[in-house]
């Protein structure tokens, strides 16, 4: 039986993993119109892993008994008015989502409610990933962005990621 508070923030997650899903599509079609394809790609499988967090928080509701009560997902907010403006806002969503985790964490902690505890440790490891992703990111963007060859070849390898289905199957 999953405690009530770790029970509404773990249904406050499918909207917040969702959010990021749609947070990332339109961090896609910013790059897409600027005609950054790699960019543009990079975003959309972004959004698609979003998407399967939240259907992971979903499942593991469902699993355990608990209702789902899918909430509107809001309008992504973020004020994309340039090339870095975009990956930053990419980082902070990220540290933002991670302490979003580590709230469900501390509460299913208190809880002492282990198995809940047991299926954040893999989102606990994600957002550590995703925090590194979105830093690097910046970091190339730093070193590389303000020239046009080098946009250009970050944009190339960026077009190389593909979709992979999330390590964590319920
Ligand atoms: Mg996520």
């Amino acid at each position: 039986m999953v405690n009530a508070k770790v029970h509404a923030l773990l249904n406050n997650q499918i909207n917040k993993e969702f959010y990021s899903a749609y947070l990332y599509l339109d961090f896609s079609n910013y790059f897409k119109a600027r005609g950054l394809d790699g960019f543009a790609n990079w975003y959309k499988i972004q959004a698609e892993e979003e998407r399967d967090h939240a259907m992971l928080f979903y499942t593991y509701l469902q699993n355990e008994n608990m209702p789902v009560t899918l909430e509107a997902i809001d309008k992504p907010d973020k004020v994309l008015d340039s090339d870095m403006s975009v990956l930053k806002a990419g980082l902070e969503h990220e540290i933002y989502v991670s302490s979003l985790i580590n709230d469900i964490y501390a509460a299913a902690h208190e809880a002492k409610d282990f198995r809940t505890m047991q299926f954040l440790d893999w989102f606990v490891k994600e957002q550590g990933e995703e925090e590194t992703n979105a830093n690097d990111l910046i970091t190339k963007m730093e070193l590389f962005g303000s020239d046009p060859r080098g946009l250009y070849l970050l944009n190339q390898e960026l077009s190389a990621r593909v979709y992979t289905a999330p390590s964590l199957v319920l």
